[in-house]
């Protein structure tokens, strides 16, 4: 098997990687594969290019003979970059895009044929429903389902296909998909948002949420992924002993990029560009072979859109450089795991940033609107904002010896947090008028424009805010963005909305000027705020029991985590904002749990194989070669032979151990898996497959990991973490 190991790395180095055309200007074919603001005004009839536009910023209808118009200048301009195909391009609840792809070559008799793509082609099309996860929603209306052309994100060319974003929904509505409930969270922030600004500035129109995410992934040669039967079929290692050397020297972070890491980036860059992604930042992550890839932040939905292509082109330019790209969370045991930051922010069509502070007293009292509704809205939601980032495999890292830990909490640094406790002295009613001047010289007055230096010191928190945003490091290198982008903007809405009843009412009722009434209620927010605020560090375990103290929820587990999302309380805020209907929040609640149980499921079978099938027989057979060892000796030496054969004979014992260990283990956990495959509710079922078959996984590991010390190297039947971490 070494030979075998080393000859492979030989072959995929030697081959050549792709051209890349290393003249060309970035920002010269930057968006050339995507229908945008450019292309539209040059295929497009006037008409059709204003409709567009007014769909995109007003969400205003798309009138149908105007469509056949936009598909029209959309094909002509498909062809024209060499498309054959094209796809309604959609974010399905598997956790991966969807595509089916028709030519526009359409045969119109007499042997001719002419590229077709009518207006209704582009508007909606019908997948089939049934084979994508609906939790239940097939079963209780229709089997049909459809997507909808979403045209706030730009179709694009993805190789020789038309890809056109889009929205999947059941025929009788119900979202189906990650992009419905984000668009309608969206909407509902922008309506909120836009209310409260006008108390500042009656030209605001317009509030877009923004998303700034940043990709860590590993990479491990193609090759060698492919040896290991656990990195191909769960896309992580479940099995390995950490190698002599891992991340403690700290000399891979920010380090040089390897050679053949730095070529897959340009590709993948240059690919990018095309395709309108604005990948910005590229550097080495902590753990070797680990990386990170970051773009300009964007608008949410499009930012979005732009996580979940990126990760498919990974996974494409991966494989011209004999990559496997593992965005899994925790790949490898030991050493540091991968996250998705979301950054987020609020911006307004006049261009203000909402989370940053500005440079005259009153813009800095809206960004303190702002900035502690946000921590307002985290502190009433903490529960469903740990919902919202629950998977199998998130697992590893939220409350599993990593960061952050499964509790949700705000940190804003020493600046604000001075500032917020200043605010809490606010006098009740009306502010007199040297306390009016006061707060505006000395307490919004001081916030200074630039807050980035001084805030983004503490990173164990799960939700920071870092100067002109906040960054939820608590996300999953996997997950798709539009989860905890849904709920963050759902629960700032429902949070403005409240917001605005409580000052108009002291207004009104209290006869309060307008900054009163606001100093008012944010001085009660802050005080109702203190549950979540924290500052110290996140990884403590005094923190876990503080955080107890405070009522803040530390679910370690995704069955335990996801409960929230059906409370009623979630179910009332996303139906309350029109973001979900009742029906929608259990569905969702119902296939991210059968998710989890299958992939523990995967998980047991694909170790419990390896385990019985792999490492055994390899243990059984160089245990075999010790004993004929001993025989041998025991012929040379006769009754003095353990004085030559006592270390093979311990070693021999410890084998059995060892094996005894693994098979009774997977003999139990096998028991308990089909204990848990006979219970219904899924609830209780992924309940059993945590809690009864998931604990099994450390015991058989441990056994197998210890064998790996003990057999000789030259017949261990899988590549080492030696090998899948320090190839380049
Ligand atoms: P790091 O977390 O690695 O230290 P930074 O804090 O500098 O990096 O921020 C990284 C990300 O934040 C980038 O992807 C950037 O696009 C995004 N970002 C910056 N400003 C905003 C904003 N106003 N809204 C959303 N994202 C932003
Ligand atoms: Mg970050």
């Amino acid at each position: 098997m070494s030979t075998l190991r080393f000859y492979a790395i030989k072959e995929t180095l030697s081959r050549k990687p792709i051209k890349i055309e290393e003249n060309e200007r970035r920002s010269a074919i930057f968006g050339a594969n995507v229908f945008n603001e450019d292309t539209m005004r040059q295929y497009l009839t006037k008409e059709a290019f204003v409709s567009v536009m007014d769909a995109t910023q007003n969400g205003s209808k798309i009138d149908r003979h105007v469509a056949d118009h936009i598909s029209t200048g959309m094909k002509e301009w498909a062809i024209s970059k060499g498309a054959t195909h094209y796809t309604h391009w959609f974010q399905p609840l598997t956790g991966t895009t969807a595509e089916k792809h028709d030519a526009f070559f359409e045969p119109i008799g007499n042997g001719r044929a002419i590229e077709k793509f009518g207006g209704g082609q582009l508007v909606q099309q019908e997948p089939d429903a049934s084979s994508f996860p609906n939790g239940g929603i097939r079963n209780t209306f229709e089997a049909r389902g459809y997507t909808a052309w979403d045209p706030t994100s730009p179709a694009f060319i993805y190789g020789t296909t038309l890809c056109i974003p889009t929205v999947f929904v059941s025929y009788t509505g119900e979202a189906l998909d990650y992009k419905t409930p984000l668009l309608r969270a969206l909407q509902a922030v922008d309506t909120a948002a836009v209310d409260v600004c006008k108390y500042f500035d009656k030209n605001v129109k317009k509030v877009n949420a923004s998303l700034g995410w940043e990709q860590e992934y590993f990479l491990v040669d193609s090759a060698l992924a492919a040896s290991r039967p656990d990195i191909v079929l769960t896309g992580r290692t479940m099995l390995g002993h950490s190698p002599a050397k891992g991340q403690q020297l700290d000399d891979h972070y920010f380090g040089t990029i390897p050679t053949r890491a730095m070529q897959f980036m340009r590709d993948l860059e240059t690919e990018c560009m095309l395709l309108g992604i604005p990948a910005k930042t590229r550097h080495n992550e902590v753990a070797p072979n680990q990386f990170e890839l970051a773009p300009v932040f964007d608008e949410a939905n499009l930012a979005v859109d732009h996580n979940s292509l990126l990760m498919d082109l990974m996974h494409k330019v991966g494989e011209r450089h004999n990559f496997k790209v593992l965005f899994h969370e925790k790949p490898y045991k030991g050493v540091n795991g991968s996250g998705k930051h979301n950054n987020w922010s609020l911006t307004t069509d006049t261009g203000v940033n909402l989370f940053q502070p500005g440079k005259t007293p009153m813009s800095n009292l809206q960004f303190l609107t702002f900035f502690i509704n946000a921590i307002k809205a985290v502190n009433d939601h903490e529960e469903i904002i740990r919902a919202a980032i629950a998977s199998a495999s998130n697992d590893h890292r939220l409350g599993a010896n990593e960061a952050p830990p499964a509790i949700v909490s705000v940190f804003i640094g020493e600046q604000l947090t001075n500032v917020l406790s200043e605010l809490q002295n606010v006098t009740n009613g009306k502010l007199s008028p040297e306390e009016k001047t006061d707060l505006k010289l000395n307490v919004v007055g001081k916030i200074p424009e630039i807050l980035l230096d001084n805030t983004d010191r503490n990173r164990t928190s799960s939700f920071a805010f870092t100067g002109n945003k906040f960054e939820f490091r608590a996300v999953g290198s996997k997950a798709n963005c539009a989860n905890p982008m849904t709920v963050l903007n759902t629960i700032m809405a429902r949070q403005l909305i409240d917001f605005k009843i409580e000052v108009d009412a002291l207004i009104k009722k209290e006869s309060l000027k307008k900054d009163e009434a606001i100093f008012n209620v944010l001085r009660e927010y802050i005080k109702l705020s203190q549950k979540v605020l924290f500052e110290g560090n996140g990884y403590g375990e005094e923190w876990e029991i503080e955080a107890k103290r405070r009522g803040l929820s530390n679910h370690k587990t995704t069955p335990e985590a996801l409960k929230a999302k059906i409370s009623e309380k979630a179910i009332k805020l996303f139906e309350d904002l029109g973001v979900m209907n009742r029906v929608e929040s259990e569905a969702r609640y119902e296939i991210e749990m059968e998710d989890y149980v299958m992939r523990i499921q995967i998980e047991g079978r694909v170790l419990g194989d390896i385990a019985r099938n792999h490492i055994v027989p390899v243990a059984v057979r160089y245990q075999n070669i010790l004993i004929e060892n001993v025989k041998g000796l025991k012929e040379i030496y006769g009754k003095d032979f353990k004085k030559f054969g006592q270390e093979q004979l311990n070693l021999i014992e410890d084998i059995s151990e060892h094996i005894a260990s693994i098979n009774s283990n997977v003999t139990l956990m096998i028991n308990e898996r089909k204990i848990a495959n006979k219970i219904g509710e899924i609830d209780k079922k992924a309940d059993a497959y945590c809690n009864k078959v998931k604990p099994f996984f450390d015991d058989i590991r441990y056994h197998c990991d210890k064998l790996e010390l003990l057999v000789d190297d030259e017949i261990w039947p899988l590549t080492k973490y030696r090998e899948l971490l320090f190839t380049k």
